[in-house]
């Protein structure tokens, strides 16, 4: 297959995760275009992949630096008394440059816009935004670009694309969850207290959305109880409920002929020669369709990838097993 691609297509960003400083400077060497970051205790992550506010005022110069740009996530749902410090923080970022922010919280969508017409949002997968009409009421919000849930078809992603003004983003490494993403509630069932980090913020802690943790529990053994027919557990009546990790090939070059804005990849707390690994795989994919040719063609590439399977799994297992036996603790 001759892959066409239009002049949109060229646009099309590998943006890469900066769980550290030294990952963000790895995923900018590794041909990552743009990195994100998660502002201390504003994301939903673990606040050790996340960054101090120095550290981010360093990823910025450096993505400056080698013409690169550096997004911040501020992706938790803040409280009403939240709100001023969060703003607070996105002002000393701008004055340092930062190129995006990536939100999920409407109000908070909402009082960045009005006070900084100008910056780029994005809007985190975190809000799961999967239709057109919520794709135009964010466009209405002032959202720039929306990231979508991992389970939209080609067919649907063409839909939204020649249907909106918002702009998409496409995650090619990350996990297909239980449910979407931003709206399983479960580890909060599981960890429930609420502690004040050093900067005032509540951390509600079995909450990703509220500046807690997800703690995998849908990749712990489930005892399905119930009718026969749910299916899918009918035999052992023992399962996961369905939280797989995925890297997405085949349709690279749909999505970049589609004219997608940005292809992301998630794993702020992968390990660093795993993410440029991936980058680099990314990125050459992205070329190899951007000179014309068609990647899925190359059987090297799919070589690599079920390398790169094999060594994510490893890193995630290992991941899963900590958080589940964090959560099993009081
Ligand atoms: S518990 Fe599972 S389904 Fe829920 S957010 Fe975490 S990984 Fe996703």
């Amino acid at each position: 297959m001759v892959i066409t691609l239009n002049k949109s297509s060229q646009r099309t960003e590998l943006l890469g995760p900066g769980g550290s400083l030294e990952m963000v400077k790895a995923a900018f060497c590794a041909g990552a275009d743009s990195v994100y970051v998660g502002a201390k205790g504003w994301s939903r992550r673990r606040d050790k992949f996340e960054l101090s506010d120095d550290d981010i005022k360093k990823a910025i110069d450096f993505a400056h630096q080698n013409n690169k740009k550096l997004l911040v996530a501020f992706n938790t749902l803040p409280s009403s008394l939240e709100l001023s410090k969060g703003i607070l923080k996105i002002d000393r970022f701008i004055g340092w440059g930062v190129d995006g922010l990536i939100v999920a919280d409407v109000g908070f969508i909402n009082e960045i816009r009005l006070r900084l017409p100008q910056i780029p949002i994005l809007l985190s997968v975190g809000a799961s935004a999967i239709n057109i009409d919520e794709f135009k009421f964010y466009s209405e919000a002032g959202v720039d670009i929306i990231t979508v849930p991992c389970e939209l078809s080609l067919e649907e992603l063409r839909h939204l694309k020649a249907h909106s003004s918002c702009g998409i983003e496409i995650l090619v490494h990350a996990n297909r969850d239980f449910t979407y993403l931003g709206r399983c509630i479960m580890s909060s069932y599981f960890k429930q207290y609420c502690i004040k980090d050093d900067a005032g913020k509540n951390q509600f802690m079995g909450s990703p959305n509220r500046g807690g943790l997800c703690y995998r529990v849908c990749k712990s053994k489930w005892i399905v109880s119930g009718p026969q027919r749910v299916i899918p557990f009918r035999r052992s009546r023992r399962g996961d409920l369905g939280n797989h990790a995925f890297f997405l090939f085949e349709d690279i070059p749909h999505y970049l002929k589609m004219g997608v804005d940005s292809l992301k990849i998630q794993g702020r707390e992968y390990s660093i020669p795993l993410i440029k690994e991936i980058i680099s795989f990314y990125r050459e994919v992205m070329d190899t369709c951007f000179s014309g040719q068609d990647p899925t063609k190359n059987s090297i590439f799919e070589k690599r990838l079920r390398k790169l399977t094999h060594w994510r799994d490893k890193e995630r297992n290992k991941a899963t097993a900590t958080l589940l036996n964090e959560c099993r603790e009081a």
